[in-house]
């Protein structure tokens, strides 16, 4: 989602950062080297920062604080908001929405809305409520936003739809940050009021496109103002990634897709395990300094009959006591997918793996599946995804 047309005014000083004109993406002194050519003074660009990050507009001619004709020149000149922008939705039964989010050439990428509710369902015959109008009441009183990295994934792990497509695209800091922004405009949320965490879960490997993904988490923790405290990164546990992570001062929470007790049924389910094995992405996830009560999370997929015995519960106990930093484990019972071989795990056992972990001291927590009617939930991202 890369390439675009070049700038019309080759008499500008043209940025390299963003050779389609999407201006979307860029801030401070990026956003000022972009347009160096119109003498802008420091106030001018931290007006369409605001307008970009904070209202979220479509259009330069959005742009109100700027005098509408420094909008036009900077239209004229080839520039342009370039806001991904929603062209499908699915909404679930439990409330969960998912997205196709086209981006500046029109590959679509997939994010997820999940709200929590407080008694919203009784929201549901309010008349405010559709028109979410100024007045409207809210029938969340927070969300998450799973956002997606890139568009398919290169890391085949065998339970999950995204690996079907192979890697198709990386997406640019725009373009993952630009799903946040897509998404609260459509809900009318902002970050400073709204309770809104951030889970780089969807599709894609956050650390096989780490500039951009980091990038993006700058932005949003920039002038977007979404805390760091309220993003979490999950990785299937790529090492020089998360070596590179642990360097940063800016970052989300840390999770680690472990999925298996040990590294021969991991191998068998996530071929990635032969790159790096367990015991070497726990070793680097040592490297990360925790902040105060911060906790890496183990995220562990039930399936059944592979992982998901009282013995393999044992075996993670173990591994977890070793890893000797403050961690917890979120158990997700697998959410199927067209012809992927897997079982989902019986119920009591689910409760089971639970209970064993949480007697022997590991906190753990079984995810709520979201959205599954409309394959929104963690690893069925795919199904309806199209290249342009
Ligand atoms: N690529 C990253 C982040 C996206 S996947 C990673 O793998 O960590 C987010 C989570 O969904 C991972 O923990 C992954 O193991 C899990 N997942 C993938 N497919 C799933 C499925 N079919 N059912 C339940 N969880 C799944
Ligand atoms: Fe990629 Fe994560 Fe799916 Fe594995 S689970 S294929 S790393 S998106």
């Amino acid at each position: 989602m890369t390439t675009g047309g070049k700038l019309p005014t080759p008499t500008l000083d043209a940025p390299d950062v963003a050779p389609d004109g999407a201006l979307f993406g860029l801030w401070n002194e990026e956003l000022s080297g972009a347009l160096k050519g119109f003498e802008l003074p420091r106030y001018r660009v931290r007006q369409l920062e605001t307008a970009l990050y904070r209202q979220k507009v479509a259009d330069l001619d959005e742009v109100t604080t700027w005098p509408k004709e420094l909008r036009e020149r900077v239209a004229a000149a080839g520039f342009r908001v370039g806001m991904p922008r929603i062209v499908e939705t699915f909404t679930s039964a439990d409330g969960t929405e998912r997205y196709l989010i086209a981006g500046n050439d029109g590959q679509t990428v997939e994010t997820v809305w999940m709200p929590e509710g407080d008694g919203g369902e009784e929201g549901d015959s309010s008349p405010e409520v559709a028109g979410r109008g100024s007045n409207a009441k809210k029938e969340w009183s927070r969300a998450t936003i799973c956002v997606s990295s890139q568009i398919g994934c290169a890391v085949n792990c065998q339970f999950c739809l995204t690996a079907r497509l192979g890697i198709l695209s990386n997406l640019t800091a725009g373009e993952i940050a630009g799903q946040v922004a897509a998404v609260l405009k459509r809900h009318e949320a902002e970050p400073g009021r709204d309770r809104i965490n951030l889970v780089f879960m969807g599709m894609g490997e956050p650390f096989l496109n780490y500039d951009a993904f980091m990038g993006a988490v700058r932005l949003l923790a920039g002038p977007m103002e979404i805390p760091e405290s309220r993003m979490t990164v999950s990785t299937s546990g790529i090492v020089p990634g998360i070596l590179r992570f642990a360097q940063e001062t800016v970052r989300p929470k840390l999770a680690i897709s472990l999925n298996a007790p040990n590294d021969a049924v991991r191998e068998s389910i996530m071929p990635i395990t032969r790159k790096w094995s367990i015991a070497e992405v726990v070793d680097a996830v040592r490297h990360v300094p925790l902040r105060a009560r911060e906790r890496v999370t183990f995220e562990y997929v039930l399936l059944g009959g592979v992982n998901d015995s009282p013995e393999h519960a044992d075996e993670v106990v173990k591994l977890v006591r070793r890893a000797q930093f403050p961690a917890k484990v979120n158990l997700i019972a697998w959410n199927p997918g067209p012809d992927v071989p897997f079982s989902m795990p019986a119920a009591e056992d689910v409760a089971r793996f639970q209970e064993r972990l949480r007697e022997q001291g590991v906190p753990a927590f079984i995810r709520r599946p979201r959205g599954r009617d409309i394959y929104a939930a963690c690893g069925q991202l795919k199904r309806t995804a199209k290249s342009a």
